[in-house]
């Protein structure tokens, strides 16, 4: 006997877990990398993160900007 877990209705949530958003989720981000980036603040305890467009687009300029500076240290 199998014990499965459906992630349908505990952890399908159709908002965006940047706190304080309640767009619906585009992407969905392991956790880790979003804290690292630190621009967003998380709500929930998952391993990843769903990030609207917004909030992505946000992420990923933090993201962007690193690398940039990673860059320009050569
Ligand atoms: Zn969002």
């Amino acid at each position: 006997m199998k014990h499965r877990n459906i992630s349908l209705s505990n952890e399908e949530k159709d908002v965006c877990s940047s706190s304080g958003c309640s767009n619906s989720p585009k992407r969905s981000i392991p956790r880790k990398r979003v804290e690292k980036v630190g621009a967003l603040s998380l709500q929930g305890s998952g391993r990843k993160v769903h990030l609207c467009s917004n909030c992505y687009r946000i992420f990923k300029k933090e993201t962007k900007k690193d690398r940039t500076m990673e860059s320009l240290g050569r």
